[in-house]
Order: structure tokens, then sequence, then C-alpha cells
């Protein structure tokens, strides 16, 4: 009896193992909650039982800040398609995470006819984002235009940087928690928190205080 007892209690686990050692590249769930435009919940099903609920934010797009009406009207549109529906994301192999722990992914809408829509170029074609082509994911948005990304689709290309992802502002900057130096124009440099900023006078000036280039913005 007491045995009966154990292998039922364990037999649950050996099913689900394949699951559990399956490594994280491709998932789905149930969209939770949206945050913003760009970053929602999705509780993962049938994947990997130690992923759980996921903060997921959107490769490759910026959506307005949620202070301003856009970011509402954002908000507004990602909660109406994507609250409570069923996604798949094809999660980034390259950077998996961003520094704040989101999941980086393009976002698959399941449509009527089993298709599916690439929920990142839904927001840019409605207008409720930008592309801002992070070169460090392993996406590229033209993909989702078939290499054609439409004339009037917002692009979100910081002052100075240019399609190689390089910029030309001379100035030099890293942060105190990191080991990467930049150009104070590199997309990387947003995400630098005021405080953690240091400036370097030179490239020579960065590498001898132990910092390596950054591989986005490519200083000398
Ligand atoms: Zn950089």
């Amino acid at each position: 009896m007491r045995n009966e007892i154990i292998l039922i209690s364990i037999l649950p686990a050996l099913l689900l193992s394949p699951l559990v050692f399956a490594a994280p590249g491709e998932a789905y769930g149930i969209v939770t909650n949206v945050v913003d435009g760009d970053t929602i919940h999705v509780q993962i099903q049938g994947y990997d039982s130690r992923i759980g609920n996921i903060t997921v934010r959107l490769a490759d797009v910026d959506s307005p800040e949620m202070s301003t009406p856009k970011g509402l009207d954002s908000r507004n549109y990602a909660y109406q398609v994507l609250n409570g529906s069923f996604v798949s994301l094809d999660l980034d192999d390259d950077t998996g995470k961003d520094r704040y722990c989101r999941w980086v992914a393009v976002v698959f809408l399941q449509k009527q006819d089993g298709t599916l829509a690439n929920f990142n170029r839904m927001l840019v074609d409605s207008g409720h984002a930008c592309i801002w082509d992070f070169k460090n994911n392993e996406f590229d948005p033209a993909t989702w235009w078939n290499w054609t990304i439409p004339s009037t689709a917002c692009r979100k290309d910081s002052p100075g940087i240019n399609d190689s992802g390089s910029c030309s502002d001379g100035s030099l900057v890293g942060s105190t928690s990191s080991r990467k130096y930049h150009y104070s124009c590199c997309q990387w440099v947003k995400e630098i928190s005021p405080g953690n900023v240091i400036k370097f006078n030179s490239s020579q000036d960065a590498r001898n205080q132990g910092y390596v280039p950054c591989k986005v913005c490519s200083p000398p």
C-alpha cells in the first residue's frame, strides 16, 4: 500500500521530466498582464515548469512611455489584443534576458485560421511602437516584412547611430556596474542608471581602467 502511494506521487514527476530538462528556447502560454505596449507577463504552459510566469520585453520595438497619452494608447491596444490570449514566444537565443531580467522575444498570436500573427510587427503597423533594432539579439525586424520595412513604419534610431550600429559622437562613457565602454550615443547608454555613468577622456583612458569596447557601438 505504502509503495503504491509513493509510486502514484512520483508518477507525475516522471511524466514531466522531459519538459523539465528541456533547454529554454521556444515557449508558449497565456498572457496574464500587459504592463505597457512592449512589456507583458506570460504564464508559460507545457514547456518548462521552472519558468512559470515570466516578464517578456518585446524584441526590437519601443512603445511610448506610459506617462504620455500615446503610451496609454499603446498599452490599451496591447491589452485588447493580448490579454488572456494564447501566445507563442520566439525567445532570443543570443541574450536571453535583458538587464531588467525580462525575456526578450517576438510574440506570436494564433489566428482563427491557425496561422500566426507577429504581434511585434502589429504594434509597429498600428502605429503603437517604433522599430528599435538592437543588434545584440538574434532578431532582424526587416524579416517581419519580408525584408522591406514599410516607409510608414516609425524608426527609433538614436542620433548619430548609423545602420551598422556605430556612432560618430566622440565622447566615451561607461557604467560603474559593467566593464563596457560606449560612445555616449549608443543605445545601451540609455540603459545605464544616471548615477552609474562615468566619462572617459579617451579610449586609452577607458582601457587603462579595465574597460572593453561595446560590440554594438564599437568605439575605438
Ligand atoms: Zn555601446
